[in-house]
């Protein structure tokens, strides 16, 4: 019987260092498998040019470069590419490239669909939900910077240089995961990406917040959409576990943040449900003292979604209140609506197709 081949992206250097040595290679094997993995993005083993082919031998007949599989590749009017990719078990989950003139942002998924039911949020009306594994999360990076041919190190500029864990899935209920992968990314000598391009979504779970600041030290964006308990626990049900005041102690508390590194506090801009001026005063009431900016995101529509989006003029007289009393408060354009590929758009489309119909076409 053949064995199955262990996947090599979302392997740490402890994992390659354990392979390595099961197989008897020499210690300075781990270097260059990590360069050819992490550092060059290299799809076959032929690549590995610095291993002598008996070595290449034995890592394919145990490990895979393989990555997610692309079931659809989008690209929306404005440039925004969305793909739908498909894991080993058929299930699958979304990403977005977001190029802008000065930065190309990645926006990952943490969780195929979510268990939290935001009830403006389309990723959570998904039955399916399962974490992703840390080479699943890994690999979305990874098979972007293959499809824009992006594996390249300076002087040439990245086309990714920021990735944002705001895809499907609440990323703190999956954190040893998104840990491990973001770990991997943030590695100097491999993929390479510096903790301040990188910013992690929450919807407030407080427990996990701590460990975030401390083991990851990536940006945090909050999702806090409202400024009172009854109306969060309305459109953020997460709040009856952790209320809006232990939120804030939690950001208040987040390891790291300063002026210079501020939390995000983001809010979804509802017609008539949270875009008043008072509710505007009263964010600003909640947030006083902490760093912070406040990033208004336009509420995008899906099909049946039970909500409007503010007028702009809303959203400026909102905006404005939150500016003059000091936070940067930019309005996030929404991008790739065209293709469903804006906030809280994200939805595996093909749920449709019963799972065992796509287990078939896997085979
Ligand atoms: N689960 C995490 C990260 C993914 S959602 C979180 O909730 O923070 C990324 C952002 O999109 C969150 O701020 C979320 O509240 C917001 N969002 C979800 N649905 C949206 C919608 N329909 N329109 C605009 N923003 C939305
Ligand atoms: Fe999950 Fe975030 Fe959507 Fe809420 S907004 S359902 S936490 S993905």
């Amino acid at each position: 019987m053949t064995q199955a081949l262990q996947e090599l992206i979302g392997m740490n250097r402890e994992d390659m260092a354990a392979f390595l040595q099961g197989i008897g290679a020499e210690s300075f094997r781990l270097g260059q498998l990590w360069h050819w993995v992490y550092q060059k993005g290299v799809c076959s083993f032929d690549e590995m040019t610095t291993m002598a082919k008996p070595m290449r031998e034995s890592l394919r007949q145990s490990l895979t470069l393989k990555r997610p599989f692309i079931v659809k590749d989008m690209t929306s009017f404005d440039g925004t590419r969305k793909w739908l990719l498909r894991f080993s078990d058929a299930q699958e989950a979304e990403m977005v490239f977001i190029p802008e003139k000065d930065r190309g942002t990645l926006c990952v998924s943490s969780q195929v669909g979510c268990t939290l039911t935001c009830s403006f949020c389309h990723t959570g009306t998904q039955k399916l939900v399962r974490n992703l594994t840390a080479g699943e999360i890994l690999g979305q990076l990874v098979l972007a910077r293959d499809m824009l041919k992006d594996w390249t190190n300076p002087p040439i500029p990245r086309k990714i240089t920021n990735i944002v864990m705001m895809g499907m899935g609440e990323p703190l209920y999956n954190y040893e995961n998104v840990a491990k992968a973001l770990k991997i990314m943030m590695d100097s000598e491999g993929v390479s990406l510096s903790r301040r391009k990188i910013t992690l979504s929450t919807s407030g779970v407080v427990p996990m917040m701590g460990a975030c600041g401390e083991d990851l030290g990536v940006n945090l964006a909050v999702s806090l959409h409202a400024t009172n308990d009854e109306l969060r626990n309305k459109l953020v049900p997460l709040n009856k576990k952790y209320p809006i005041a232990m939120l804030m102690e939690a950001c208040r508390t987040y390891p790291g943040a300063n002026n210079a590194r501020r939390i995000t506090f983001e809010y979804v801009m509802l017609k008539d449900v949270n875009d008043s001026v008072q509710e505007a005063k009263a964010l600003i009431q909640l947030i006083k003292g902490i760093p912070a900016k406040v990033n208004l995101i336009p509420f995008n529509p899906w099909p049946g979604s039970p909500y409007e989006r503010s007028s702009d003029e809303q959203i400026e007289r909102f905006a404005n209140v939150v500016m003059k009393a000091g936070y940067a408060s930019p309005v996030r354009s929404p991008r790739g609506e065209d293709i469903l590929a804006a906030c809280g758009q994200l939805k595996s489309e093909s749920v449709r197709l019963k799972w065992s119909e796509r287990q078939q076409e896997l085979q």
